[in-house]
Order: structure tokens, then C-alpha cells, then sequence
């Protein structure tokens, strides 16, 4: 938001959203699955939060008794925030942070709100939390102060009116390099080879995600050969694998095919139940 910094402290909720940097007077995800949320507040009301500074583990909105602080029924991954925050991550949007004095955590202030600056979305998932209760989770992970959004050009389209920033994750690795010759680049999920001009094209999945909150190994028997699509479909849920290597389509609960195996990569099933715990219900 122009004219506000970094670190710039707001005594109420209400002066937050006075200065629009975080307009909603109550909820804490600012914003819907049209467009993405553009903020949220971090503020304790979550007992699954987790504030690492410059990581965040956030969990969505709903089934919260404010009260309480406790989680008293499942969460909605189509809720309105909720969904704002996948299109964010989906679409590489960036979220201003507020932190809240309420916080438990040693990053909150000590008083009021904090605009803590930009956040990028690195992941989402959803588990069973504390409470017994569904929740969705995300990843929030902190741009650099200073590295102001840059305006991308549309092309053949007029001089963008906002700025926008975009991330798009790109991984390699030996470890990736190997199971995709094991498979010669053909996706597990759906058995097709793309080909491009010169060459094959395939990613590495890692089934149990690496880092926190996951902490996956970076090892072949946790990495799936994949083609994007498939990619972005196990990575953001849309389809998981059961115990039995089977392909499930998580809305419906419908086998939809068969995982390809090959002997010289084997998949370690601890890391496809730690998937399939965070997508079936
Ligand atoms: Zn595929």
C-alpha cells in the first residue's frame, strides 16, 4: 500500500483498515477465490498456527469458536479466504501480513497490529488438527523488504494498472534427475511422455513435501516422475494415492487409475500415507 512501510503500527483493528492494509474489520484473510487474498492477520486465534518470523504456518478460517480459541467443527477449503489463499498461491500473488499483539508468538508486537510486509504462499494442505477438526494450512513464506513488486507487461495488452508479482517454482536436483531417467520422463499418473523440440520434459514430486511443516526427505523413494499437470494435481490435492498405490480422485473417492512403478525406483508408503492424510477425508 502506498505510504505504508514496512514495521508501520496500527493501535486497532479499525486503522488497519482505515490505511487499506488490511480492509476487513473482523476476518483475517482479506480478499476471495476472485482475485486472491491480498492480507492477512496473524494474531493466535488458531491453536495449529505456527510463527516461525519469516516462515508462517497459517491455518484457514471457520469451525473456530472465538471464545475458546478451539477448532469445534471441519473447515471449508471453498470458504471464501480460504480459497483466496490457494488462488494466491496458484496464481504467485504476494499477501501483506498484520500481526496482531494477541499472539503467542515472540514475533508478535506488543501492543496493536504491525504490517509486517509481503508474503509469498509456498504451499497448502489440509490435516486433522489439534482439535479433532479439519483444517486447511498454508505456508507462508517472507519476500524481501524493499524488493517492491515489479510491474509485468501484458503482452499485446495495455500498460498494467497495478503491479503484480509472480513466483513460479522451478526444482532440480540430482536426486530428481534420477528417478525422471529411471522413468525416462514418463508421468506415473497418466503414462504419457511429453515431448518438446530437443528433448523430454518431466518433474520431480515430492510426495511428502519438503521442509516445514513436513520436513520430507529429499530421496527418490519420495519423489514421483511426473508431467505438470499431474504435477499440480497431486501437489495441490485434486488426486492422492492409497496404501495400494492406487490413484484416487480426492472429491470423488474414485480409483482413476494405477500409480506406474518400475523396479529401479521404489516409493516408500510412509511418505504416500503422509500425502494421503492431508487430502482424505
Ligand atoms: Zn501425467
Amino acid at each position: 500500500v502506498p505510504g505504508v512501510p514496512v514495521g508501520s503500527h496500527f493501535p486497532l483493528r479499525r486503522d488497519a483498515a482505515e490505511a487499506g492494509v488490511h480492509k476487513p474489520y473482523m476476518q483475517g484473510i482479506s480478499g476471495s477465490r476472485v482475485g486472491g487474498s491480498d492480507s492477512i492477520v496473524v494474531s493466535g486465534g488458531y491453536v495449529d498456527d505456527e510463527d516461525h518470523g519469516d516462515v508462517i504456518i497459517y491455518t484457514g478460517h471457520g469451525g473456530n469458536d472465538s471464545a475458546t480459541r478451539r477448532q469445534i467443527a471441519d473447515q471449508d477449503i471453498a470458504a471464501s479466504g480460504n480459497a483466496g489463499l490457494i488462488i494466491s498461491q496458484l496464481e504467485g500473488l504476494p499477501v501483506r501480513v498484520i500481526r496482531g499483539a494477541n499472539g503467542d508468538s515472540s514475533y508478535a508486537p506488543t501492543t496493536g497490529f504491525r504490517y509486517d510486509g509481503l508474503y509469498r504462499v509456498a504451499d497448502h494442505w489440509s490435516k486433522i488438527g489439534q482439535d479433532g477438526f479439519r483444517i486447511i494450512q498454508y505456508r507462508l513464506e517472507k519476500l524481501p523488504d524493499g524488493d517492491e513488486p515489479i510491474a509485468s507487461p501484458v503482452p499485446g495488452g495495455p500498460a498494467p494498472t497495478r503491479p503484480v508479482t509472480v513466483q513460479r517454482r522451478i526444482r532440480s536436483s540430482a536426486v530428481i534427475d534420477r528417478v525422471k531417467r529411471a522413468h525416462r520422463h514418463r508421468c506415473q499418473i497418466c503414462h504419457d511422455v511429453l515431448e518438446v523440440e530437443g528433448g523430454l520434459y518431466a518433474e520431480g514430486a515430492h510426495i511428502r513435501g519438503l521442509g516445514r511443516p513436513h520436513e520430507g526427505p529429499d530421496v527418490p523413494s519420495n519423489v514421483l516422475c511426473l508431467c505438470p499437470n499431474d504435477h499440480v494435481r497431486f501437489d495441490y490435492g485434486a488426486i492422492h494415492l492409497n496404501n495400494d498405490l492406487l490413484i484416487i480422485d480426492t472429491k470423488s473417492g474414485n480409483h482413476v487409475g494405477d500409480l506406474r512403478t518400475v523396479g529401479s525406483h521404489l516409493i516408500d508408503l510412509i511418505h504416500v500415507t503422509y500425502h494421503l492424510n492431508l487430502w482424505a477425508s
